[in-house]
């Protein structure tokens, strides 16, 4: 694009702002794609540092959906949050953020409209567990068990939905497990998908 319009397609104004605007889109894509691998391979090599602290859970939900918010009432997705008395858990509250932020957005992005996406929190023995439920598409059987690896994309195989990097889930992955916590996914193809994950209550990893 960039050279054609140098090349003097700019000087159709009407083009070149279209297409400026596709330059524009694609160097943001690109930023948010490096973005994410460099957050991969330093989780990776374990070298991001993280910061403990001990937090309401809930709270960081809530802040969650309250910036998920708009772009879910643009989809005309309710989100809702369910939760019993809960402990509070040990994490790196920046971190934290990043995995709620992605498997909310995952279930805002699959989910049809008038849907909810309902966030459910559970006490466990000496963990918490969050767990996203959305009514959206679902994941086949024989993706389930992938779909944490990097770059993996159900998308190839589903027409519609796109435009993800595969990345996600993989940081996600990591973010939880170095955390000393487990996730998983379940799901019921063409009736939704449930993601879930532990914190522990405790510090598990001290650094
Ligand atoms: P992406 O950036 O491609 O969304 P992710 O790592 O977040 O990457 O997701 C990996 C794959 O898992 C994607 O192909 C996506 O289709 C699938 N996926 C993730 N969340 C959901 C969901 N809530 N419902 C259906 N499919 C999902």
């Amino acid at each position: 694009y960039t050279e054609t319009l140098l090349e003097g397609a700019m000087k159709d104004t009407s083009l070149c702002e279209r297409w400026l605007q596709i330059i524009y889109d694609e160097s943001q894509r690109l930023e948010r794609l490096i973005n994410d691998l460099l957050d991969l391979s330093m989780l990776e090599a374990e070298q991001v540092e993280l910061h403990f602290k001990s937090i309401d859970i809930r709270k960081l939900i809530e802040n969650v959906l309250s910036v998920l918010h708009h772009l879910a009432q643009k989809e005309n997705v309710e989100l809702v949050m369910h939760s019993e008395d809960v402990p509070d858990v040990v994490v790196d509250e920046d971190r934290m953020k990043q995995v709620l932020l992605n498997l909310i957005h995952n279930a805002v992005k699959y989910s049809p409209k008038g849907e909810k996406v309902v966030v459910e929190v559970k006490k466990l023995t000496r963990e918490v567990q969050i767990s996203i439920s959305d009514k959206g598409v679902g994941i086949p059987q024989n993706h389930l068990n992938r779909i944490f690896e990097r770059f993996y994309r159900v998308e190839k195989d589903r027409a519609g939905k796109s435009g993800g990097r595969g990345l996600g889930l993989a940081i996600a992955r990591h973010i939880v497990e170095v955390h000393g916590g487990t996730i998983g996914a379940t799901s019921n193809p063409g009736e939704g998908s449930t993601f879930y994950f532990t914190v522990p209550t405790d510090l598990v990893f001290p650094r």
